[in-house]
């Protein structure tokens, strides 16, 4: 068979632990044999990081800028522990938060559904995309906490010396306070990527806040949706027969129980929190769900939901077996070949990471798959293999679909 090939280079970003593991295996029996794979490789391993002063980071994020799609492997944020572990110059950032603020991303997250991993919810047949504003509000916020009686106020210094304020509560005794912020540009740039997202997929976009008792703050949300919609997406999504659709978060909330799934649900960042870890594990685990990077330009970064799965490595470190589930792994790169495909107008490549998530699924649904699903699934006689069985099952499964 020849090798499907490539036109443009896919950014490659290479990760920590037990991921990295996986990404090797997941290269070497899945898509090498039948890709003639193109990617700029940056190596965002913790070692390298510390070695280029976290350069390579800043670099792996440029390049997808002028690429377009990047595919990452999960990676390490240091922590105390992490300094002696790796001997590291300084406690660098956070590379996705690194990558999300040079691309100015929204984070979309999708579960994977298979038969025999089924939702809690029992009506939920299609998957449901939780899109997470990650910018502000109380992730930025300032707290005090009131000692006693006193007022407080809410106060706005122009650049000019102009003063805006605004009384919040007089205490009688102790409390607390907080003060929070967002900017119109971040809601923007999160608004643009919802639309760009639901009109990508084809799907629905639902939209909530709490408009009706912060009649500024988040009307401000619902404004900018509004305005963003009426004035660039209104046309294109008649055109795509899909619906923009706005409610209260407590509406949303009731609707999405008893929906059948198959649309984009926006969250302010505190909600979107908290409900995208109830979506997911009511789905099945975080090992099962696609997890995307979409800036408001177009520019897509895939990754596993997941981290490093440390506990495992050190297990591999010492010999030992493992049953590490690859499927949001290989959904990464599936993910990102499927989107460089389309931009470059390869069906074969397209094709490609169709049949490659149609191996892995038919696989766990052969009742062939790692210990973390067999301790969830409906299933029964399921076989329970290790991180390079598993991956074997499915490059045996992908084979018979050429
Ligand atoms: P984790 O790597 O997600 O793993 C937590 C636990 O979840 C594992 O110990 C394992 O449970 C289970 N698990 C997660 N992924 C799995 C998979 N693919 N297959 C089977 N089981 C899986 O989170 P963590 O241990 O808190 O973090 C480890 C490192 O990852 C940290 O250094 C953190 O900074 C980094 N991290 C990176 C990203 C990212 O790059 N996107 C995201 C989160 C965390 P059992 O041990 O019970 O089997
Ligand atoms: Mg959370």
């Amino acid at each position: 068979m020849e090798k499907i090939k490539m036109t443009t280079p896919l950014v490659e970003m290479d990760g920590d632990e037990m991921t990295r593991i996986l990404w090797k295996m997941i290269k070497d029996e899945l898509l090498l044999p039948f890709i003639d794979l193109k990617t700029e490789y940056y190596d965002l391993g913790l070692e390298h990081r510390n070695e280029t002063n976290d350069q390579v980071t800043v670099d792996s994020a440029k390049a997808t800028l002028k690429y377009g799609v990047a595919v990452k492997c999960a990676t390490i944020t240091p922590n105390a522990a992490r300094m002696t572990e790796y001997d590291l110059k300084e406690m660098w950032k956070s590379p996705n938060g690194t990558i999300r603020a040079i691309l100015d991303g929204t984070v979309f997250r999708t579960p994977i559904v298979v038969k025999g991993i089924d939702p809690c919810v029992k009506n939920w047949e299609k998957p449901i995309t939780l899109a997470r504003h990650a910018y502000g509000d109380v992730y930025k916020n300032a707290e005090i906490k009131i000692p006693g009686a006193g007022k407080a106020e809410l106060l706005f210094t122009a650049e000019d010396g102009t003063i805006i304020r605004e009384e919040i509560h007089n205490f009688t005794g102790p409390g607390i306070l907080q003060g929070m912020y967002n900017t119109e540009s971040s809601i923007k740039s999160f608004a643009k990527a919802c639309f760009n997202y639901a009109l990508d997929t084809k799907q629905d976009l639902w939209f909530a806040t709490k408009d009706t008792i912060s009649k500024k703050y988040d009307h401000t949300f619902k404004d900018i949706f509004q305005e963003v919609y009426d004035q660039e997406y209104a046309k294109k999504y008649e055109e795509a027969g899909i619906e923009y659709f706005y409610t209260l978060i407590d509406d949303a909330v009731a609707r999405v129980m008893k929906a059948k799934g198959g649309f984009i649900w926006a969250c302010k960042n505190y909600d979107g929190d908290v409900m995208s870890d109830m979506v997911s594990s009511a789905f099945g685990s975080l090992a099962m769900m696609t997890s995307v990077l979409v800036s408001p330009t177009g520019v897509y970064e895939y990754e596993a939901a997941h981290g490093t799965v440390q506990r495992h490595y050190y297990k591999h470190l010492k010999g030992e077996e493992t049953s590490t589930n690859s499927v949001a792994t290989i959904f990464a790169w599936t993910g990102a070949l499927r989107k460089r495909g389309e931009l470059d107008q390869l069906p074969q490549l397209v094709e490609f990471a169709d049949k490659l998530e149609k191996a892995t699924l038919s696989t766990i649904e052969g009742g062939k798959m790692t210990k973390d699903l067999a301790l969830i699934t409906s299933l029964e006689n399921v076989t329970v293999l290790n991180s390079e069985e598993f991956i074997r099952e499915i490059r045996k499964e992908l084979e018979q679909l050429f």
